[in-house]
């Protein structure tokens, strides 16, 4: 090789390493800051639901979550399986159970009932809702109720010095007349009490920006948690997001579009926007963020881990482990 050809070689390898020094890391290579987690999860129904439920309890838990929470049924259906699994979890884990309550189709008596019954289990926080209607009507409170999830969290507190987190709704909820009246509202349920707030779902994240930036002009001063949703099944959540006022852009769908049938691609593609929603988030100063997990670790477990969050024990992660097995 000629000196000619070697000095052209040099030259070569150095741009294409001062090139790549300038390129930017994967986003997920940078994030490790102090990310706090929550999950959700919904009383399971069957034996083999059960099975899935705990199977991801298991796998979670040692992601250290600040809480995790249970929900409650349309109309106070899971009333007794949401009970059984708060205090499974209080009985056989480390965990902070949140228990899920709402007003629907009950008196004020009976829903202090259940409080109390949860403060004497050793349940500390409660997530204070109103719920909808069990018939998809518009809300209609019990006589003898609570009026909506402010008056609730208002005789919560006067009971007990529960930890209470409400929702919060950064596209509206559908019933506000205004979204100053639902922020109004959101700031009667603070005032009331509230610790914290949880968002519905979003997919944009510049939706959950410019409503904390409305809510902060507000005046609420509590941490506004961004609920995150990984998609598993795209039909389902269209159905949900047309209910709950939650938009769903078209780029969603395209992503989407023929993957009915091809649920190991769905995850892939779930995986990838919603790791790409939250490192956005993470850009914009969030630290906390409560997962909609619909009983499912795989997403959640990918999504934790691109935010930083590991582990605090060892874990099989094996996908064919029948349980994980933690030590
Ligand atoms: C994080 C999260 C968890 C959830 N978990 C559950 C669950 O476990 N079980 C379940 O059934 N549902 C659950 N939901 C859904 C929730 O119950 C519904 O969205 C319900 O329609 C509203 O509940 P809320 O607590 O936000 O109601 P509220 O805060 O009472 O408000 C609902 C709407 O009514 C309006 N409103 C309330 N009071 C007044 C008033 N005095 N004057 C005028 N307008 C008023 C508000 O502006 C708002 O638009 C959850 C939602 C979220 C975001």
């Amino acid at each position: 090789m000629s000196e000619e050809q070697r000095g052209f070689l040099k030259r070569s390898a150095d741009e294409t390493y001062a090139r790549l020094q300038r390129r930017p890391l994967p986003r997920a290579h940078t994030v490790n800051g102090d990310i706090s987690v929550s999950f959700e999860f919904f009383p399971p129904q069957t034996e083999a639901s059960k099975t899935i439920l705990w199977n991801s309890i298991e796998r979670l838990s040692p992601l250290s979550p600040e809480f995790v929470s249970i929900t409650y049924g349309a109309g106070g259906s899971t009333r007794h399986r949401t009970h059984d699994t708060v205090k499974r979890i209080i009985e056989e884990t480390s965990l902070v159970p949140a228990a899920h309550l709402t007003c629907v189709d009950a008196t004020r008596k009976d829903v202090n009932g259940i409080a109390d019954d949860y403060w004497r289990s050793g349940v500390r926080h409660i997530v204070a809702l109103r719920g909808d209607s069990p018939d998809g009507g518009s809300f209609r409170p019990h006589p003898n109720g609570y009026e909506n999830a402010a008056a609730l969290v208002a005789g919560l507190a006067q009971r007990h010095s529960f930890d209470i987190s409400v929702a919060a709704y950064p596209e509206v909820h559908p019933d506000a007349v205004s979204a100053a009246a639902d922020l109004d509202n959101l700031k009667r349920k603070i005032d009331a009490g509230a610790k914290r707030a949880i968002t519905q779902f979003f997919f944009d994240a510049d939706t959950y920006l410019r409503f904390r930036d409305r809510v902060s002009a507000a005046g609420i001063q509590v941490p506004i948690v961004p609920g995150i949703l990984p998609v598993t099944n795209f039909t389902t959540l269209k159905k949900f997001a047309a209910r709950c006022g939650t938009s769903v852009p078209a780029w969603v769908g395209v992503l989407f579009e023929g993957l009915d049938d091809a649920p190991d691609i769905r995850q892939l593609v779930s995986a990838t926007i919603t790791a790409e929603l939250c490192t956005r988030l993470v850009d914009h100063g969030v630290s906390n963020f409560h997962f909609y997990t619909l009983n499912r670790c795989e997403l959640t477990l990918a999504i934790c881990r691109i935010l930083g969050i590991r582990p605090d024990r060892a874990v099989d992660l094996r996908a064919d482990s029948p349980k994980a097995a933690v030590k």
